[in-house]
C-alpha cells in the first residue's frame, strides 16, 4: 500500500475541499493546486503551491491551460515499480504524484441553462480536468484518483486506518468510477455539440447519442428464466430505481416492469386510487375516498386477474388496507410509503414484495422513453399527455351528465396506461372490464364487455374510453349493445360521421378528445 506523498487538487464543485484538504495536509502531504482551488485553500489557511508555480510554466490561455504539462502528467502517469519510469522521472525531474483530487467544470449545468450560447458551452468543456483523471486511473496501481466528494470520507478512513495508504481495491474502484465519469462527460459533450443545428437553436434528439445508465442490480432472469438481466438507473433520481423495498424475495424483472407501469397509472390521480397490474396491463383500476375503498373496488374491478398482481397505491398504505392486501396473493405492493401499522401486517407475507417509492418521487417528469429494436433504437419522450378538458368537444346530441363526464374523464386515464388497442369500461370511478392489447378496437370493446359481464357487472349506463379513434361504428354497436351510455375517444377518423351517428342512434353521449393514446 503505498503511502501519499503529494496531492493535486483540482476542483470546480469546491464543496467539502477544505476539509477534506485539511485532513490531508495533517498527514504531511504536500498540496499542489490550481488558481481558484488554491485561492479557496489558502483562504481556509492551508499551505498549497500552485500548480504554475511547481511547474515554471503559468496558467495561460484564460484557464484553458493550467496543467497541461509533463511534469503533472509524468507524476500521475510514471509506474511505481518500474525502474526505468522511476529513473526518467528522477531524470528529468518529475516527483510522483501520488493522489488526485478533480471534479469537471460543469458542462452539463450550463447547457441545460436555457439562455446558455455556444460560446459559454465550449468555455466549459473542461480539457485538463479529464486529461489528469484519466491518466490517474491508468496508472490507479500507483495513484488513487478522486471524482466524487462522496469519496473523500471513504479514502480518508483507509488513509486513517493504514497510516497515510489506499488499498487497492479502492484505488481500482476508483478509477473505474473515473472512466466511467470521463466518458459520461464527453458522452455530454457529444449529445449537446451533435444537436446543434447551423442557426444556434438545438435539435431535441442529436445526431449521435451517447447514453449512461449505471447498474443497480444483476437480476435472476428477464422476462424468461432462460433470459439473462440487469436493472439499470438513469440517474435522474426518479422512479422505480428510487423505491426502496422494505420486504420480500428479491425483485424480478418482470416485477419492475409491472410496478414502473403501475405507479405511472396511480399518479395520474389527484384522489386516492389503486391500481393492479397484470403483464404491463392494467386489470382493476379505482379511486375513492379513501384508499382503503379504491383498493377494494380496484380488485373487485377483476379479482380473478388480480391473482399474482402487482398493486400500487398514491397514498401511504395505512394498516387497514394491508390487512385486505395480505388476504390476496400479490407479487409486489408499492405506495409512496409504508406506515408502520401496515408493516407490521405485511412482515407475515414473507415473500410479498413491499415497496415504497417516495412522497417527493418525481415519476412523471419529462425525460426520453426508449425502444430496442434489432439494429436500433427508437427514442421518444414519455407520454405526458395530460387530460387537457379545454380541448374536449362534445360531438354527440346529448352531452354527458356531470356523472358520466367524471367516469369518462377517469376512463380516459386508464386508458393511457393500457396496450393497444384498449377499451376501459368504468363506473363510479371503477374499471369493470378493459379490453387491451386486441388487434381490433371492436374486438377490444367485446373483450372488455365480456369480461365485465362475466364477473357479473352490470355494463347498463357505463362509460368507455377508447385509447384511439373508432375506425368503424361497430365497435360502437357493441359497446352500445353492451349497455353503454357514454364514450371518449380521440375522433379523426375518415368514419367520425358514422361513429357520431352510431352514438346518436343508441343515445350515447361522445367526447373527442384530439388526442390518442397508443401504448405498445
Ligand atoms: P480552479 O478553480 O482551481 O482554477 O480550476 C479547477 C478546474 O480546472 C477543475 O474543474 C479542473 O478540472 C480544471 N482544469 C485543471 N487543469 C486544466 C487545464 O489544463 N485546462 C482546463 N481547461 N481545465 C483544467
Amino acid at each position: 500500500m503505498g503511502e501519499i506523498r503529494r496531492v493535486l487538487i483540482s476542483v470546480s464543485d469546491k464543496h467539502g475541499i477544505v476539509d477534506f484538504a485539511r485532513r490531508l495536509a495533517d498527514f504531511g502531504i504536500e498540496i499542489l493546486s490550481t488558481g481558484g482551488t488554491a485561492t479557496a485553500l489558502r483562504a481556509a489557511g492551508l499551505k498549497v503551491q500552485e500548480v504554475g508555480d511547481y511547474t515554471g510554466f503559468p496558467e495561460l490561455l484564460e484557464g484553458r491551460l493550467k496543467t497541461l504539462h509533463p511534469k503533472i502528467h509524468g507524476g500521475l502517469l510514471g509506474k511505481r515499480g518500474e525502474a526505468g519510469h522511476l529513473r526518467q522521472m528522477a531524470e528529468h525531474d518529475i516527483p510522483p504524484i501520488d493522489l488526485l483530487c478533480v471534479n469537471l467544470y460543469p458542462f452539463a449545468q450550463t447547457i441545460a441553462r436555457p439562455d446558455c450560447s455556444l460560446a459559454e458551452a465550449v468555455e466549459n468543456i473542461d480539457i485538463g480536468g479529464p486529461t489528469m483523471l484519466r491518466a490517474a486511473a491508468k496508472n490507479w496501481e500507483g495513484v488513487t484518483v478522486l471524482v466524487d466528494p462522496d469519496d473523500y470520507a471513504l479514502v480518508l478512513r483507509e488513509m486513517e486506518q493504514s497510516g497515510g495508504g489506499v488499498g487497492a481495491a479502492t484505488r481500482f474502484a476508483l478509477a473505474r468510477k473515473v472512466f466511467a465519469h470521463t466518458a459520461q462527460y464527453d458522452g455530454a459533450i457529444a449529445n449537446y455539440l451533435s444537436s446543434l443545428r447551423p442557426d444556434g437553436t438545438r435539435e431535441t434528439f442529436p445526431e449521435t447519442l451517447s447514453l449512461h445508465f449505471s447498474k443497480v442490480q444483476d437480476l435472476r432472469y428477464g422476462e424468461n428464466p432462460h433470459q439473462q438481466a440487469a436493472f439499470y438507473s438513469d440517474g435522474s433520481g426518479t422512479g422505480i430505481a428510487m423505491a426502496r423495498q422494505l420486504q420480500g424475495k428479491e425483485l424480478s424483472y418482470n416485477n419492475i416492469a409491472d410496478s414502473d407501469a403501475a405507479v405511472n397509472l396511480v399518479r395520474e390521480f389527484a384522489e386516492p386510487a389503486c391500481a393492479i397490474v397484470k403483464h404491463g396491463n392494467p386489470c382493476g383500476v379505482a379511486v375513492a375516498m379513501d384508499l382503503l375503498g379504491a383498493y377494494q373496488r380496484a380488485l373487485a374491478g377483476d379479482p380473478v386477474s388480480a391473482f399474482g398482481g402487482i398493486i400500487a397505491c398514491n397514498r401511504p398504505l395505512d394498516g387497514q388496507t394491508a390487512q385486505l392486501v395480505a388476504e390476496q396473493f400479490a407479487e409486489v405492493v408499492l405506495a409512496p410509503e409504508i406506515l408502520p401499522e401496515a408493516q407490521a401486517i405485511l412482515a407475515r407475507k414473507k415473500n410479498l414484495r413491499v415497496l415504497a417509492f417516495g412522497v417527493d418521487n418525481d415519476w412523471r417528469g419529462a425525460g426520453w422513453d426508449f425502444k430496442r429494436v434489432r439494429g436500433g433504437l427508437l427514442v421518444q419522450d414519455f407520454d405526458q399527455g395530460d387530460l387537457n378538458e379545454s380541448v374536449w368537444r362534445v360531438v354527440s346530441e346529448r352531452a354527458p351528465t356531470a356523472l358520466e363526464h367524471r367516469d369518462l374523464a377517469f376512463a380516459w386515464r386508464v386508458a393511457k396506461h393500457v396496450r393497444s388497442n384498449a377499451i376501459v369500461y368504468v363506473r363510479e370511478g371503477q374499471s369493470m372490464g378493459i379490453g387491451a392489447g386486441q388487434m381490433s378496437r371492436v374486438d377490444a370493446a367485446k373483450c372488455g364487455a365480456a369480461k365485465a359481464l362475466e364477473l357479473g357487472f352490470d355494463l347498463h349506463g357505463a362509460a368507455l374510453a377508447s385509447d384511439a379513434f373508432f375506425p368503424f361504428r361497430d365497435g360502437v354497436d357493441a359497446a352500445a349493445a353492451a349497455g353503454v351510455k357514454a364514450i371518449i375517444q380521440p375522433g379523426g377518423s375518415i368514419r367520425d360521421e358514422e361513429v357520431i351517428a352510431s352514438a346518436n342512434e343508441h343515445g350515447i353521449a361522445m367526447i373527442f378528445t384530439s388526442m390518442r393514446h397508443f401504448r405498445h
